[in-house]
């Protein structure tokens, strides 16, 4: 959980929180636990974060507060049509479409991370062919020790790659391909503007912006617009 704190000088008086998994904003309780921390479905969060601090709190899916934050105040300030990814332990994914956030009636639009047709991999979630078995810090990590025998983590391999191992290469080369992939399936179905990329993988923007930028224009969406990329200006 990562608790953003508003405050106004010397007096608190609310806290958001952002949580990973299907979350219930109106109860505040996470209904499915992602695979980071496992028992926590059911977990009433605001309550508890509520008794501690004695101010009100608020909760959302950490991708949704991510995206929020993003069109408010960070790099798709006042745009309407936006997908957002992030690409951390694992790759989340919200939409924003017509100027609001549109979660779905189960709380998992937007959930590009966990969608067939990115390879045979098994992910997380127990599905198979996911992004995010190919572009979560911990599966570039993993396919990097697939390739090589060897095991670094997300960062390690950026770094890697740009000395010029060019397995390490390889990987992040699958990863921006298999976002490109995520962008176009996205904008071909809600016909977006924008895609702002953010978690701990972004930090490899250099490595990854311009393959997915030719993935994009080899295989642009149908509307005929390409949609613009950009790494995430909050937080990473
Ligand atoms: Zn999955």
């Amino acid at each position: 959980l990562a608790p953003l704190l508003a405050r106004t000088p010397g007096r608190l008086v609310g806290a958001g929180v952002g949580a990973a998994g299907v979350v219930d904003p109106a109860t505040g309780r996470i209904l499915v636990a992602s695979d980071s921390f496992r028992d926590w479905a059911g977990f009433a969060v605001t309550e508890a974060v509520e008794t501690a601090l004695g101010v009100p709190a608020f909760l959302d899916n950490d991708v949704n507060a991510f995206l929020m934050g993003e069109v408010s105040a960070g790099a798709v300030r006042s745009e309407s049509d936006v997908l957002g990814m992030t690409l951390g332990t694992g790759v989340g994914g919200a939409l924003w479409t017509g100027g609001t956030l549109f979660p779905g009636p189960h709380g998992a639009a937007g959930e590009i991370g966990h969608i067939p047709g990115f390879g045979d991999l098994p992910c997380t979630c127990g599905g198979r062919g996911h992004l995010e078995t190919l572009a979560s810090g911990r599966s570039i990590g993993a396919r990097y020790a697939d390739r090589t025998g060897r095991r670094l983590t997300a960062r390690e391999v950026y770094e890697a790659a740009t000395y010029g191992d060019e397995d390490a290469r390889a990987v992040y080369e699958a990863a921006g391909r298999g976002i490109a992939r995520a962008v176009v399936i996205t904008a071909g179905v809600v016909d977006l503007t924008t895609v702002v990329v953010g978690g701990g993988v972004s930090g490899a923007w250099p490595l990854l912006e311009p393959v997915v930028l030719a993935a994009l224009a080899a295989e642009p969406p149908v509307s005929g617009h390409p949609v613009r990329l950009v790494r995430a200006a909050l937080a990473s």
